[in-house]
């Protein structure tokens, strides 16, 4: 570019948004041949079996029926108390580890992440998450002059791959004093993986070694936005309890998120918990986050907390919420096994999906498998190192077939 009336640092940033432009040829498709002809893959929100946005009916309700004031007043800066209360307990369930706990509003997990990366890594360092990762990261790290730097998520038998993780954690605190590390469990996007209770327990290993002098400091960022998609609550919060009692050195954020769990995407609602064995070290948390939140959006979304807040403290509304919540679980489920046991069937090497709303498929040239597909009126997101397919917006009907067409992508290109 010759001349550019941008600060140095923003010169030349453009938003590539593979996800919006997959879609964008979605849509024509929809115009060109109908909906009911063509496979929606690339949405990251739950559309029902007709491919129209589900939003959870109990929190429509509530969201529809709070007071004016509820809904155009300015909320504190931190949240509404009632908002952050129920985060707490939402965020761990039955799991809550030992320690102290803070949390503040977020724009949505988004956020969440934007707070941590500024608060807890150092201008100019790398922040370290998995080579499957949600591209989002990346640009919150370059916005903030920070470097992204992944590790292999899986080894060779598509397990969690401890070795390159240590390996980089090792190499990473080698030359930078502190590291934050963001993990995206369970329900991963864009894989689907989940990490298990042995994958944790050696990921925490590797984290307390490096403590261990005291001259380290890792903040370890669990982004769990997908997590009520994950599981029965207390199972796949199990994790959580792991994170009690850590040397001070080690600092937990778990990224809560209302886009997901309550249907509310566009309402721009979540929350960071901050978690420590030092009392000190969450109030620190509390202030410097609350601080960039100001600096950042001010105060967020407070008919949306209000929402959670209502539905939280009615036990009616809040069964009710969790029985329809769970019904789409089970719906999302069964998408997902459909493709994972046609896949096996047919010999499609799928990367390991447990839960959520993605599974991925690795390839070298995602773009040419996604261009493939589109021959059979099927669109998915051509990433860097595969093929995303949005199990959340594909009904059952569909999702029969897509396994063994991707396969004959694959082998075309
Ligand atoms: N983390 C991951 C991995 C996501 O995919 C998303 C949304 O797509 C988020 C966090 C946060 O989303 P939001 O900012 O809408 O809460």
């Amino acid at each position: 570019m010759s001349f550019s009336m941008v600060a140095s640092h923003s010169t030349g940033k453009v938003l590539k948004d593979v996800i919006f432009g997959a879609s964008a040829a979605c849509n024509e498709a929809i115009q060109k041949y109908g909906a009911n002809k063509v496979t929606n893959g690339t949405i990251g929100a739950i559309m029902d079996d007709e491919g129209k946005l589900i939003c959870i009916p109990t929190v429509e309700k509530v969201l529809r029926s709070l007071p004016t004031n509820e809904l155009a007043a300015y909320a504190p800066i931190i949240g509404l108390p009632a908002y952050l209360e129920a985060v707490k307990n939402l965020t761990f369930a039955d799991n809550k580890p030992d320690g102290y706990l803070e949390a503040v509003a977020t724009a949505g997990g988004t956020g969440a992440i934007h707070n941590t990366i500024w608060n807890y890594s150092e201008i100019g360092d790398s922040v370290l998450t998995s080579d499957w990762y949600w591209g989002t990261y990346n640009v919150l790290c370059q916005e903030a002059g920070r470097k992204l730097e992944t590790y292999e998520l899986f080894d060779e038998n598509m397990n969690y791959n401890i070795e390159s993780f240590t390996d980089k954690v090792n190499t990473l605190l080698a030359d930078q004093d502190s590291l934050l590390i963001i993990i995206n469990t369970p329900a991963h996007n864009p894989t689907g993986y989940s990490l298990s209770e042995e994958d944790w327990d050696k990921v925490l290993d590797v984290c307390k070694e490096h403590a261990k002098g005291g001259n380290k400091k890792i903040t370890l960022l669990v982004d769990i936005a997908y997590i009520d998609y994950a599981g029965e609550k207390n199972e796949c919060r199990k994790f959580m309890r792991k994170f009690s009692n850590l040397p001070e050195n080690i600092f937990t954020i778990f990224a809560f998120s209302m886009s997901k769990g309550y249907t509310l995407y566009g309402q721009r609602t979540g929350a960071m918990v901050g978690l420590s064995s030092s009392k000190e070290l969450t109030t620190e948390f509390l202030n410097v986050c609350k601080y960039t939140s100001r600096a950042t959006w001010s105060n967020i979304n407070r008919g949306a907390m209000a929402t959670l807040a209502a539905i939280d403290q009615d036990k009616t509304l809040l069964a009710q919420f969790e029985a329809e919540r769970d019904a789409i679980y089970q719906t999302i489920k069964q998408r997902g096994a459909i493709f994972m046991e046609e896949a096996k069937a047919c010999g499609l090497k799928a990367l390991p999906y447990k839960a959520g709303f993605f599974l991925s498929i690795p390839s070298s040239d995602p773009a040419a498998v996604c261009d493939k597909l589109h021959d059979d009126l099927i669109f998915a997101v051509p990433l860097k190192r595969g093929v995303r397919i949005a199990v959340c917006s594909i009904s059952a009907e569909k999702m029969h077939g897509i396994a063994q067409k991707t396969l004959n992508a694959l082998n075309f290109v």
